[in-house]
C-alpha cells in the first residue's frame, strides 16, 4: 500500500546549492523569459526560491497586476507589463512515497520540465517519457496540462500545491480538483490568476506499457532497438527536433492554435468536400488538425517578413526576427480569418496572450 513518508525524501538536482533569496528587479527585460523572443519589460520582476519566501511576498502584497511565469514558452507579450511578474525558482524534488510498483515524486514548480522527464526515465519510472523535450517548467505542466504523443501530464499528476495570491495561504488540489482537459485545467478557468503553484506531485509506475500508437514513434523505437524508456524518450526527442523549431534558434510558443473540435455533422460535411482532411473522433465531437487547415490556406508560403508559420509545421507561428507581440496577433487574426472563410471552422489560440 502506497503511503507518504518524508523519510524517502531525496533531494535534486544533485549538487544544487539552495540559496534562500528573493531576487527583485525593476524595469526588467522579459526577452530572456519568453521563447517567442518578444521584447517587453516588466515594471517589477521577482523570483522566489522557497514556499516561505513566496508566502511573505503574497502576505505583504505585490504591485498589481500580477503575472506568474514559468519558462515563458506559452506566453505572448503584446505590451510592456505594468505590474509584477513572479517566477518560481523552487528547485527541490523528493520521492514522498514508494512501493513495489508506484512512486510519488513531489517536484518544485521551478524545475525544468525536460530535466524532470530525463530524471524519471533514468530512474526507470514510467509515465512522462512521451512528454520529452517539451519546453517549460513543472508549475506550468499542471496549468497547461501539457500533452504530446497520446499522453497528458494531468493523467500523471497526483496533487498540486499552491499559495493563494489573495493572502498567501496554502492550497492543495487533488487530481480531480484540477479538472484536466485538452490543454486545460482549473488553473486556466475558475482559478485563473488566483494561485501560485509551488509543487506538483506525479504518480509514476516502476513498470508498464509504452504508448507508441501516435505518429511514427513505434517505427523510431523499433529502429533504436525496441521499447525501453530510454528509447521512447530518444525517439520522441528526435521526432520533435525534426518538426518543431528549437526555441534557442527560432522564436515560437509551440502550437499557437488548439486543434478545433467540431460536431459530427460538420465533420461529415467537410469530409465530403475535402476527403484527405485528417479527422479524429473525440468524446465531444470530431477533432480536426489546425495545422492541416492552416497549410491548406497557403500560409507556409506567406510573405510576411517578421512573422510566419514554421516550414515543417504550420501550427507553429514563428518570430522571424524582431516581431512585436502586436504583429504576431495581427498575423494570427489573418490566419483565423482565412480558415473561417474557407472551412467555416473557428480556431482558438493555445498561447497565453498577455495584454
Ligand atoms: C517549441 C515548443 C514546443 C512545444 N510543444 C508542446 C507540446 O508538445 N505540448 C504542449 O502541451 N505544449 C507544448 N509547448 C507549449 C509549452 O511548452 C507548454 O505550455 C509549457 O507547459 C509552458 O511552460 P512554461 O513554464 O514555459 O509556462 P509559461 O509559458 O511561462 O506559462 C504558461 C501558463 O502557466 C502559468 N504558470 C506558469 N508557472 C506557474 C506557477 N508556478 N503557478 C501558477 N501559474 C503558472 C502562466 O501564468 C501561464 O498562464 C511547446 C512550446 C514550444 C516553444
Amino acid at each position: 500500500m502506497l503511503q507518504e513518508n518524508s523519510n524517502f525524501a531525496i533531494r535534486w538536482p544533485k549538487g544544487h546549492r539552495h540559496t534562500e533569496m528573493i531576487k527583485e528587479h525593476t524595469s526588467y527585460s522579459l526577452l530572456g523569459h519568453n521563447t517567442f523572443g518578444i521584447e517587453a519589460k516588466a515594471a517589477k520582476f521577482i523570483e522566489f526560491s522557497t514556499e516561505d519566501e513566496l508566502a511573505t511576498l503574497l502576505k505583504n502584497g505585490v504591485d498589481a497586476p500580477l503575472l506568474v511565469i514559468g519558462g515563458g514558452s506559452n506566453l505572448l507579450f503584446v505590451n510592456d507589463f505594468a505590474g509584477t511578474v513572479l517566477h518560481s525558482a523552487i528547485m527541490d524534488m523528493a520521492v514522498v512515497a514508494d512501493d513495489s510498483d508506484t512512486v510519488l515524486l513531489r517536484v518544485g514548480s521551478g524545475v525544468n520540465w525536460d530535466s524532470l522527464v530525463e530524471y524519471t526515465v533514468n530512474n526507470g519510472w514510467h509515465g512522462l517519457e512521451n512528454l520529452s523535450a517539451i519546453p517549460g517548467e513543472v508549475g506550468a505542466s499542471a496549468v497547461q496540462n501539457v500533452g504530446a504523443y497520446g499522453v497528458e501530464a494531468g493523467e500523471l499528476i497526483h496533487r498540486v500545491e499552491a499559495l493563494a495570491v489573495a493572502d498567501g495561504s496554502k492550497r492543495t488540489f487533488t487530481q480531480g480538483d484540477c479538472r484536466f482537459a485538452y490543454r486545460m485545467s482549473i488553473f486556466k478557468a475558475e482559478e485563473k490568476g488566483k494561485n501560485v503553484i509551488t509543487y506538483v506531485t506525479y504518480k509514476l509506475k516502476k513498470s508498464g506499457d509504452y504508448k507508441l500508437t501516435y505518429g511514427n514513434i513505434k517505427e523510431r523505437v523499433e529502429a533504436l532497438g525496441g521499447a525501453t524508456l530510454a528509447n521512447v524518450r530518444r525517439a520522441v526527442c528526435e521526432i520533435r527536433a525534426a518538426k518543431l523549431p528549437a526555441p534557442e534558434n527560432i522564436g515560437s510558443a509551440g502550437s499557437f492554435f488548439m486543434n478545433p473540435v467540431v460536431s459530427a455533422a460538420k465533420a461529415d460535411e467537410l469530409a465530403a468536400l475535402y476527403p484527405q482532411m485528417p479527422q479524429y473522433n473525440v468524446p465531444d465531437g470530431v477533432k480536426l488538425s489546425a495545422g492541416w487547415l492552416i497549410e491548406q490556406c497557403g500560409w507556409k508560403q506567406n510573405p510576411h517578413p517578421t512573422v510566419g508559420v514554421y516550414e515543417h509545421q504550420a501550427l507553429v507561428v514563428i518570430n522571424r526576427g524582431g516581431a512585436t507581440g502586436a504583429q504576431v496577433i495581427a498575423f494570427a487574426t489573418e490566419v483565423c480569418n482565412s480558415v473561417r472563410a474557407r472551412f467555416g471552422v473557428e480556431l482558438k489560440m493555445e498561447v497565453n496572450v498577455i495584454e
